[in-house]
């Protein structure tokens, strides 16, 4: 009955959204939620998605017919091209791959986790990083698979705790499932180097453990498709079975349209196309009962620009443009407080890359630079770049500064 329902807390994140739309001072900055703006702090339609959905509103064919329950072919296989690199990735040649179409990344994340939830045979518990995207421990908790953390962010040099990382995945029960940001990591910014990655990956070979790529930022984080995949590649390349949650929201700017994909690769094997099949069988019914089809609007969107080359560089294009804004915004701040000499060190800032940086703050200097300057972050001290421009950083940097020296 409905007096049993407890009250449960309000989403932080939401909740930050909610107290900065609320506050009135005009100097009021928002570096809570992590959805790019422009310079003028506004949303930004990508051109290339403005002339795709003129396409889409022109085709005379267009209805608003159920999608298949794995979702639009055309956007699918090209989803899978993209994250593994093109249609002659190893795995796409010798189709190792099943794609289904999801709710954006969060749903492919969800999907995965139900997935091996039902049929995944190693040690049935998941690593991930610590700290990780907030959701992860929902989403995993949800289907009852068991959460246990790596080490990931180093408070001393606000870089990558690759020590603590590897001796934790090293002591983890062989065959365990291993959650990893495919790049740009959330909360922290900070990535494993190629080289880290190819220890990373010759750990996991050792410990049979099962990786789990989350990829949210391909393309987003670097402005270089390629480059922000070359993690998901080389695991690919050295014949890992494997998963991949890939968000559309941030690279395409389709952030409500809930545009995503869920990626199974498995090992090189001769009977590997009935393997595939097999797996595909099995989501597809968990699909149907969850969502039974996927949304079309923002998957029609991609599937236009991806199958189209002409509007595939005008895409990365404008990945350029916020990738690069980003990078601009970076190194300000981090100039901005050398030149104040405000205590500590700030390489950080340019070190991390996409959506977020780490800043270091303590959760009362989060409060006290919300409640004193109106600078909304969320309590671990992280900002979302995209919420700075040319006309508020100052005005950040002399907040920190301030809030830093007290
Ligand atoms: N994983 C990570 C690490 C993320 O940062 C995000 C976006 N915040 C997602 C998944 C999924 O987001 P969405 O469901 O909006 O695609």
């Amino acid at each position: 009955t409905a007096e049993v329902v407890p009250q449960a807390p309000e989403d932080p994140l939401f909740g930050l959204m909610r107290a900065y739309r609320a506050d009135q001072d005009p100097n009021k900055v928002d570096l809570g939620i992590g959805a790019y703006r422009d310079d003028n702090a506004k949303p930004w339609v990508l051109p290339v998605v403005k002339k795709a959905d003129e396409t889409l509103r022109n085709d005379p064919e267009l209805n608003h017919e159920y999608a298949p329950i794995a979702g639009i072919a055309s956007f699918t296989s090209k989803a899978a091209e993209l994250i593994l690199g093109g249609a002659d990735s190893p795995a796409i040649r010798e189709k190792r791959v099943t794609s289904v179409q999801t709710i954006s990344g969060t749903g492919a994340v969800h999907l995965g986790a139900l997935f091996l939830a039902r049929f995944y045979t190693g040690s049935k518990k998941v690593y991930l990083s610590d700290p990780t995207w907030a959701n992860h421990n929902q989403i995993f908790s949800n289907v009852g698979i068991p959460i246990a953390k790596y080490p990931y962010f180093s408070k001393e040099t606000s870089g990558l705790d690759f020590e603590g990382m590897k001796a934790a995945l090293h002591g983890a029960p062989e065959g365990s499932i291993v959650l990893l940001h495919a790049c740009a990591h959330n909360p922290t910014g900070v990535d494993p180097t190629l080289e880290q990655w190819k220890e990373i990956a010759e750990l996991l070979r050792v410990k049979k453990h099962f990786p789990f790529f989350d990829c949210a930022y391909q393309g987003f984080a670097s402005g270089d498709l390629m480059k922000d995949n070359a993690a998901v590649r080389y695991f690919v390349e050295q014949g890992f079975e494997l998963v991949i949650a890939q968000s559309f929201a941030k690279n395409f700017g389709l952030y409500g349209e809930r545009a995503g994909c869920f990626h199974v690769v498995t090992s090189p094997a001769s009977d590997a196309e009935t393997t595939i099949a097999r797996i595909a069988s099995q989501l597809a019914i968990l699909q149907r009962s969850e969502i039974s089809n996927p949304p079309l609007y923002g998957a029609r969107i991609a599937s236009i620009v991806l199958n189209d080359p002409k509007l595939f560089a005008e895409w990365e294009e404008n990945l350029r443009t916020m990738s690069g804004r980003i990078i601009t915004m970076r190194k300000a701040l981090r100039a901005k407080l050398e030149e104040l000499g405000t205590p500590g060190t700030w390489n950080h800032i340019t070190d991390q890359i996409g959506m977020f940086s780490f800043t270091g703050l303590t959760e009362p200097q989060v409060l006290k630079i919300r409640s004193d300057f109106h600078i909304y972050m969320t309590k671990n001290g992280r900002i979302s770049m995209a919420g700075l421009n040319t006309k508020n950083v100052e005005y950040v940097a002399k907040a920190i500064d301030k809030i830093v020296r007290e």
